[in-house]
């Protein structure tokens, strides 16, 4: 094995290269590590806490269920101290002032923010599938297509380490939507989707949910209906909101090309360019109301709502966000009285 050389402080590193992921490399710069003192969880020791997650369950693809507290990724002590635990801490920060601290972030704050916790859990899957004794159903590291776009979404998400300014984009599409206290008992909630790079997180009245790989082009075609939920929500309509992203992240065709330009002596940070291509395919595969009732069936699986009812007009299916008229509606309870 060659000797470690330490990054250039603008160096870029892309560990889907030779496919370098290990408890012994770190995340951001690939240093050596040695577990487990070199690590960090990926939810955050303030997260565990404030939400009692510690021993607190989640599945993960194969099926397999892992603690929160036992979720951790492989960071370097200049890492964990210059980069993750400043960014942490300026999250827990605004997260005091709840749903306005969130949307007082910058964008490029959030979505390393909930990067970190994405990669984190897309490591913990991969290397798992590297343990023997794993079969997961649909291994990530054998599918072409989503290690591209992971890939891709690697590049902007190295700004946690190396300041980078994207030209003219924002790298993801982050919704920060707020729920009714009255109607609202789940105190935290997470979920994801890796292959298509959504992910939504809840804590207490506050709900991010994001596609963290589209250059924003989720939260530009849905710029109305994010409008209209920009008002305390039952979470009946929360659900209905991620319903929607998710499944726009799942008919999402493109993946976009990110070019870093050349670093020059001086520079303080990378400039990173862009390219969706629009010109081979369709930037969305189309719509198709029986998928998404199915994407809706999920997301309400708490509230019991059979397909049949989520589809009884298979051209219009249940909304509980807009009324018949296609005007916000504003919901007190659900079911309603
Ligand atoms: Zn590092």
């Amino acid at each position: 094995m060659s000797e470690f050389q330490p990054l250039a402080p603008l160096a870029l590193y892309d560990p889907f290269e030779n496919m370098r992921f290990s408890m012994r490399n770190c995340f951001l710069c690939g240093a050596p590590t040695t577990p487990p003192q070199d690590t960090v969880p990926v939810f955050a020791e303030w997260l565990m806490t404030r939400y009692r997650l510690h021993e607190r369950q989640i599945k993960l693809l194969d099926m397999s269920i892992a603690a929160y507290q036992d979720l951790r990724i492989a960071c370097c002590p200049t890492c964990r101290t210059h980069h993750v635990e400043p960014l942490e801490a300026r999250v827990e920060l605004a997260s005091r002032e709840g749903t306005r601290g969130f949307r007082d972030l910058d964008e490029q704050t959030l979505f390393l923010w909930l990067g970190k916790m994405f990669y984190g859990v897309l490591v913990t899957e991969l290397l798992n599938e590297l343990d023997p004794l794993a079969k997961p159903q649909y291994p990530l590291a054998e599918n072409a297509q989503l290690l591209r776009r992971f890939q891709a979404f690697y590049q902007p998400f190295q700004a946690l380490r190396v300041p980078m300014e994207f030209e003219d984009f924002v790298p993801g599409s982050v919704f920060v939507l707020e729920t009714d206290p009255a109607q609202d008992d789940m105190p935290f909630e997470y979920d994801d989707d890796l292959s298509t790079i959504a992910f939504s997180i809840k804590l207490d009245e506050t709900v991010l949910v994001a596609c963290l790989v589209d250059n924003g082009i989720i939260r530009q075609a849905m710029s109305r209906v994010y409008q209209d939920a920009y008002r305390p929500l039952h979470p009946v309509q929360v659900a209905e909101f991620k319903a929607r992203v998710y499944y726009a992240a799942y008919l999402l065709n493109v993946v976009p090309d990110y070019y870093p330009r050349s670093v020059k002596p001086g520079d303080a940070e990378v400039v990173m360019d862009t390219l969706i291509d629009d010109i081979t395919g369709d930037i969305f595969n189309p719509w198709d109301n029986s998928a998404y009732g199915q994407s809706l069936l999920e997301m309400w699986k708490r509230w019991q709502i059979p397909l049949t009812e989520i589809l009884r007009d298979p051209a219009h299916p249940l909304t509980f966000l807009y009324d018949a008229d296609g005007q916000p509606r504003y919901l007190s309870q659900y079911p309603e009285a």
